[in-house]
């Protein structure tokens, strides 16, 4: 009784953990995984003397999305999208780490990545998800995503540093159009 207890125990504290770092939605991990998560990978990086880098990208004119077909129709694409790339990672190197940091923005950390490693991984990301369609009633929708990829550099004095190079770098897509790749 008492062993059955202590296991059930250890089951809800194994549940408590993974709510704490995971998004409900589309079964990813969290803001508050992806900034722990971060600050490990930039020590070992710089430790190790090895290679990282980042990925983030933002679904374009997604308030349009919720606008035309309905929140819940919002809630299936982000869903679709985040599944498209656990596909891509899972058909690649399941190192790669896969985080919703917002409401339909998402990042993927490569530890040991250089930069030309990476955009082989995010060209496929970037090409999957333009061209997936998710059906919601009688319609198709499909939506376009802007990427900015970064390799961590000595200049980063910190995960931060790192991190407003890669969201400049989408900003940057953002900026010239949408539906583009920024790496630099
Ligand atoms: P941009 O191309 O500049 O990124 O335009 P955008 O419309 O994607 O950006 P904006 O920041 O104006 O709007 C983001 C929208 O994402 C607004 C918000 O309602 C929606 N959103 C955020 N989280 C969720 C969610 O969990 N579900 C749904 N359905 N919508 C969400
Ligand atoms: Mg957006
Ligand atoms: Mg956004």
């Amino acid at each position: 009784m008492y062993i059955a207890m202590l296991s059930q125990d250890s089951a809800i504290k194994v549940r408590l953990a993974k709510l704490a770092s995971h998004d409900t939605l589309t079964n990813t991990e969290n803001f508050s995984a992806y900034t722990q998560d971060i600050e490990s990978f930039f020590r070992i990086s710089r430790k190790d003397n090895v290679p990282l880098t980042m990925m983030m990208f933002d679904i374009d004119h997604f308030k349009h999305v919720n606008d035309t077909y309905g929140h819940l129709a919002g809630d299936r694409v982000l869903q679709h999208a985040a599944m498209v790339v656990q596909t891509v990672i899972e058909e690649n190197d399941s190192n790669i780490n896969f985080y919703r940091t917002g409401g339909e923005e998402f990042n993927l950390i490569f530890p040991n990545y250089e930069i030309g490693e990476t955009e082989t991984v995010v060209y496929q990301i970037f090409s999957a998800i333009n061209n997936m369609e998710v059906h919601s009633d009688e319609d198709q929708i499909s939506i376009s995503i802007s990427v900015g990829v970064a390799e961590l550099t000595n200049d980063d004095k910190s995960p931060i540093d790192f991190y407003n190079r890669v969201d400049n770098n989408l900003y940057h897509s953002k900026r010239n159009g949408r539906m583009q790749v920024t790496i630099a």
